[in-house]
């Protein structure tokens, strides 16, 4: 059972310590294609104060300029669920349209404790510094937010509101405190920008998380995120041409289990691998990376009726 899987890797997960973006979460396995390796996600964490960390939503004037990729992104989950189960009411005077992007990561990881959703009292670190690129000798959370403003660039461009937990790397925010910052924005979306990291050097391919409903308190997002996961998973899809290593659901992300609003992890690669650590740094396959991901999620948007 799935279920149990996943609560045997987060006690695992927990006993370890960190499971840091980039070292796997010892066992769960649900990646849709290839199976196992599940890619822990290291979460982003440190305590400070949300507020400064938060950009102010910058408004995007342009219409929504439909792409054809988002016509044409048909996930196999939109297929599926169709609806997604409960869109969140965001708050009086929040966009419709607002998404949250979260870089991954800070230059300097907290490691004090933080519980890893309501549901449970196990805790985990509240944000490690991430995984490093084996070649570039980039650090993840580097990485992360190159990318992530490259999203939101384009996102902007295509009329979407967004907000950003971190735009530097000097920060101190705990995963927790970035999910309470999206629930606090009423993000219709929230997407975590990480890479990820393996003991084997040829373990590559991006892939995408998405809260497993195993956490009651996830129950009301789970449908939504897995809609979202999928269509981001498909706009880079389309947009790398690569099929990636597909879907994973998780319980044990603390990122995920406090999130009151649809919230997806995308791990765009690995950086222990050379190859995949290089192609990664490259501007070209960032800004690829990008598109396909503002694909995604205008797709969800679209679907959701934002
Ligand atoms: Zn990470």
């Amino acid at each position: 059972m799935v279920k149990r899987v996943l609560l045997t890797a987060l006690l695992l997960a927990v006993s370890i310590g960190a499971a840091a973006c980039g070292s796997k979460p010892p066992s769960t396995a649900e990646l849709t294609p290839p199976t196992a390796t599940a890619t822990a996600s290291a979460q982003p964490s440190p305590a400070a104060a949300p507020a400064a960390g938060v950009a102010a939503p910058t408004a995007a004037a342009a219409a929504p300029s439909p792409t054809t990729a988002a016509a044409a992104v048909t996930a196999p989950a939109a297929t599926q669920a169709a609806r997604p189960a409960a869109a969140p009411t965001p708050k009086p005077g929040a966009s419709q349209r607002l998404v949250m992007i979260d870089p991954g990561h800070q230059r300097v990881g907290n490691n004090e404790p933080e519980r890893v959703g309501p549901d449970t009292r196990e805790t985990k670190p509240k944000v490690s510094s991430g995984t490093a690129g084996v070649r570039t000798r980039k650090p993840e959370y580097v990485l992360n937010l190159e990318v992530s403003q490259l999203l939101k660039a384009e996102l902007v461009q295509r009329g979407i509101h967004v907000v950003m937990t971190r735009e530097t790397h000097d920060v101190d925010i705990s995963n927790k405190q970035r999910a309470d910052m999206a629930n606090d924005a009423g993000a219709a979306l929230v997407v975590r920008i990480h890479a990820d990291g393996d003991s084997s050097p040829g373990t590559k391919g991006f892939s995408v998380l998405y809260p497993s409903a195993a956490q009651p308190a996830v129950k009301p997002i789970a449908a939504a995120s897995k809609q979202a996961a999928a269509l981001l998973l498909a706009g880079l899809q389309q947009a790398t041409g690569q099929q990636g290593r597909g879907l994973s659901a998780r319980d044990d992300l603390s990122g995920f289990n406090w999130s009151k609003v649809p919230v997806t992890l995308v791990e765009i690669g690995f950086m222990t691998n050379p190859e995949e650590d290089e192609l990664m740094s490259q501007t070209a396959y960032q800004k690829k990376l990008a598109a396909g991901l503002a694909d995604g999620i205008e797709g969800y948007l679209k679907a959701v009726g934002r």
